[in-house]
């Protein structure tokens, strides 16, 4: 099995027990302002286990993307220096919200590894929590292990916690004995393998963990309300046992990146120890920082940005070290969208995206990194003439300030020497750059909006206009102190009332100016970030430049139908939930002004009567004229007044709350009508199935209402005119006009039957006898198998005995019929002859020895088939 089909089947199996297969949620994590990256599967379900958020699901299963970098879990000193560890993987996890427990957990797991992926029972142990007999007990009875193969450990190994506070409790682990020759230590003197040991031979596959608790601010561990069950298993470790190769980067997908990089260098993977930890550390970090940019960060010099580009730096130096000087991970990262972006199809929506920042990342360090290295060196080279072990912070803060080294680079480079940094003085440094640099870093940045880590203000909830200054502009792929007229542009201001792209609902239009008279036209407003909002679009007059005082105005006829739409969607939302049940979930929308989208969770058409009873629902609560509420408030307290929260979307620590009426409450950051009056009217158009248990409606608001109505009032009028009775008379007519064409189908058949009756005569007349059989083989043109089968009867009835065969050659096709009296069934078949002739003209058939019927595709043949016919009948008789 590929990695891809690893991960399928693994969602698979847990979907046929029950389990909703979830989407991973994104790196940044969308709920927990505590965590940098997601770090695991359950991560999105914190909310669900500290029983502050329901889920329509008890049974999820995952494959998650996770990111251990920074705090409890960072394997980034290793990576690449093992074959085993890594900072970007996905996670493959089942969960239980409150359902079942440890039985089944155990049971299906078990299942899965030794059943559907067939791995030998007799390599795999089992641990538990050293006071968790129950889990000791199911595992015997389960796997039927024998006792020293179900080991128990202690809180170290065994008791699993998120964090310093959150959901916790007892885990039981499944590890795999890979035998002696996977050991790494075996020569070591007193050396033992053992589970949990220090060797490479017995490694963990798959953790279960039994969520009962909850570890409180002062440490305390209290018990859930529910219990619940968290599981998690590495894809790249389990694929790397189901494939057979000892290393993760021997799987399928990572043995894919580091062929790309061989491509881009020329050189080849497993030949050099040392090369081989560069080819490690770059499948690694192309993949990490692909799907970073993917979920939305770029790299800075704080935070996510920051860990972004230390990431892409260590990267180019890896690349430097086997021999790449110019960009080359941009092209790995091509490489991983092809390799996993039918999993997360965010690698190609974000493509460019992807590609631009880490080009653009690339090269800015290229231009400083080889100096780096050259003062890097030499300082090395004094340390060494001086027996000396530690890198001075000048010069680590040097690299880090001048050349963009970040410390744990240097770092890195340096423990091939044996020497370490003084990172206290490196961090004096520091501090001391930042007071000095406080005030500078808040004016104007001019180089380039990637370096821009301020948050831009949006003033656009309640105004459509603004005076701000840009603070920078980007185009054709770098910053720009000035752009001109024609020109592409992106272009950054400090406040703004164009609303980017999000939520579903699209990012508004409009122009921006100087009093210069200088002018640009936005097409389009996005945020790469969530704290950055650029203006996408064109010069129109004259030119932009960084610091210009400007004028902003949204297109406020675009922007109105866009708000018509999204409160319309929230009121669609309400009603869909009243109306199919609380199952329904919002799995995607789109709010654009010319049309609203909205994609739900929910299995099964829905039937016309119920899509009319929505309809009129929603325009009842558009009639109500209701005022639309928004206020903000802490996220908990939002959802605890039961406010819906949307998949998908990011919620800080302040959320903005959007009511409507008393029917809808939800979270939201999108720009909304006053009172639902406002929509005027609300029409659906289309209702249909996208996915397995998710349908899509959409539908229209306002004027694009009317303009529907209207399109559907100029068609019956055209319909009306055509069959000449005006738009009122039109379904009577086209019904009558219908009747009366089923009445002439039905007299062209009765005619046509009358005309093969009429030939009946004449061809009787063509009987022959042959040595005293009647014998009839004729061709009747332009009668249909039907009619054809009814004259045969016909010249049955008048002939008596005897062997008839007809043949009618027609547009469509050749018809035959072969009929036999009961007296002659002993010497011709007529299914037996209908078989060997149909072939001729291209067809194929059979029946009884009386009667048989057959259809063929060449009517010119039809002569040659009867030539046969007589041939057959003539053998018979001799
Ligand atoms: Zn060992
Ligand atoms: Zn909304």
């Amino acid at each position: 099995m590929t990695g891809n089909e690893i991960r399928k089947s693994f969602l698979d199996y847990f979907a046929k027990r029950g389990h909703t297969v979830v989407r991973s949620s994104s790196l940044v994590p969308e709920k927990d302002p505590t965590l940098l990256f997601t770090n695991a599967g359950m991560v999105q379900f914190k909310n669900v286990f500290l029983g502050v958020e329901k889920l329509p699901y008890v049974r999820a299963t995952s494959s998650q993307k996770c990111l251990r970098i920074s705090g409890k879990h960072n394997d980034l000193e290793a990576v690449g220096r093992d074959t085993y560890h890594h900072t970007f993987f996905e996670m493959l996890g089942n969960w239980s919200f409150g359902d079942y427990y440890k039985e089944e957990a155990i049971a299906w797991a078990w299942e899965l590894l030794t059943h559907e992926w067939g791995l030998a029972k007799e390599k795999l142990w089992a641990t538990v929590y050293k006071d968790d007999n129950d889990a000791e007990r199911l595992w015997l009875k389960i796997s039927g292990l024998p006792k020293e193969r179900v080991r128990r450990f202690g809180e170290e190994e065994n008791f699993w916690e998120m964090g310093e506070t959150g959901p916790c409790g007892p885990c039981s682990e499944i590890h795999i004995d890979q035998g002696i020759e996977a050991c790494d230590r075996k020569n070591e003197k007193g050396h033992r393998c053992q589970v949990n040991g220090d060797c490479a031979r017995f490694i963990e596959l798959w953790n279960l963990v039994f969520i009962q608790y909850n570890r409180d601010e002062k440490g305390e561990l209290e018990p859930l309300a529910a219990k619940h069950v968290d599981t998690g298993m590495g894809l790249e470790r389990i694929s790397a046992v189901l494939q057979g190769v000892s290393s993760n980067y021997d799987v399928d997908f990572m043995r894919d990146l580091i062929r790309t990089t061989e491509e881009i260098a020329g050189k080849k993977y497993g030949n050099d120890s040392a090369a081989d930890v560069s080819f490690r550390v770059i499948a690694d970090h192309a993949r990490a920082v692909s799907f970073l940019i993917a979920d939305g960060v770029a790299p800075s010099n704080e935070g996510r940005g920051y860990v972004l580009r230390r990431l892409l730096r260590r990267a180019a130096r890896r690349g430097r070290m086997i021999g790449l000087k110019e960009p080359f991970l941009f092209r790995v990262a091509a490489s991983v969208a092809e390799v996993m972006g039918g999993a997360y199809p965010e690698l190609h929506g974000a493509a460019g995206r992807i590609t631009e920042m880490i080009r653009a990342e690339e090269e800015r360090f290229g231009e400083t990194l080889e100096k780096g290295l050259v003062l890097l060196e030499e300082a090395v080279a004094e340390l060494k003439r001086g027996k000396k072990k530690a890198l001075s912070g000048e010069i680590a803060f040097r690299l880090y300030d001048t050349y963009g080294f970040p410390l744990d680079l240097t770092e890195d480079i340096l423990r091939a020497e044996g020497i370490s940094v003084d990172q206290a003085g490196f961090e004096r440094l520091m501090d001391e750059q930042r007071n000095r640099g406080r005030e500078a870093r808040e004016s104007l940045q001019t180089d380039s909006r990637i370096q821009l880590d301020r948050e831009i203000q949006f003033v656009g909830y309640d105004r459509l206009d603004a005076e701000s200054q840009v603070l920078a502009i980007y185009a054709q792929g770098q910053g720009r102190a000035e752009v001109g007229e024609g020109m592409e542009l992106d272009l950054i201001t400090e406040a703004t009332p164009f609303y980017g792209e999000s939520g579903g609902q699209v990012g508004d239009r409009g122009t921006i100016e100087t009093t210069r008279g200088d002018q640009m036209e936005v097409m389009d407003t996005q945020h790469p970030t969530p704290q950055l909002t650029v203006h996408r679009g064109r010069i129109k007059k004259r030119r932009m430049q960084v610091g210009d005082k400007v004028y902003l105005r949204v297109d406020d006829k675009f922007r109105h139908r866009t708000m018509l739409n999204h409160s319309a969607t929230h009121i669609l939302h309400s009603v869909l939930r009243e109306e199919l049940g609380g199952h329904v979930r919002q799995a995607g929308s789109l709010v654009a002004p010319d049309r609203l989208r909205f994609d739900f969770n929910h299995t099964g058409a829905i039937p016309p009567d119920k899509l009319e009873a929505i309809e009129e629902k929603v325009n009842e609560r558009v009639r109500l004229d209701a005022e639309v509420r928004i206020e903000e408030s802490s996220y908990d307290e939002a959802i605890r007044k039961g406010a819906l929260a949307f998949f998908g979307d990011k919620y800080g620590d302040q959320v903005r709350v959007v009511r409507i009426g008393d029917f809808s409450t939800e979270l939201c950051g999108g720009t909304h009508v006053h009172r639902s009056g406002e929509i005027g009217l609300f029409k659906l158009q289309s209702e249909g199935g996208i996915a397995a248990g998710v349908r899509r409606v959409e539908a229209l608001t306002g004027e694009g209402a009317l303009e529907l109505i209207r399109r559907y009032e100029q068609k019956l009028r055209e319909i009306g005119e055509l069959v000449r009775a005006g738009e009122e008379g039109a379904v009577e007519k086209v019904k009558k006009l219908l009747q009366q064409q089923r009445e002439l189908e039905r007299e062209i058949e009765r005619l046509r039957g009358q005309l093969g009756k009429n030939r009946i005569p004449d061809l009787l007349a063509e009987r022959q006898s042959v040595n005293g059989t009647n014998v009839l083989i004729a061709q009747v043109d332009g009668v249909e198998a039907k009619q054809l089968r009814e004259i045969a009867d016909q010249l049955k009835e008048k002939m008596g005995s005897g062997f008839i065969f007809l043949a009618s050659a027609g547009e469509n096709g050749v018809s035959l019929v072969s009929s036999v009296s009961p007296d002659l069934t002993k010497r011709y078949h007529a299914g037996n002859i209908i078989k060997e002739v149909a072939p001729i003209v291209g067809g194929g058939g059979g029946g009884r020895p009386d009667f048989a019927q057959a259809g063929g595709k060449e009517p010119s043949k039809t002569s040659d088939a009867l030539k046969r016919v007589w041939e057959i009948v003539k053998t018979a008789i001799q």
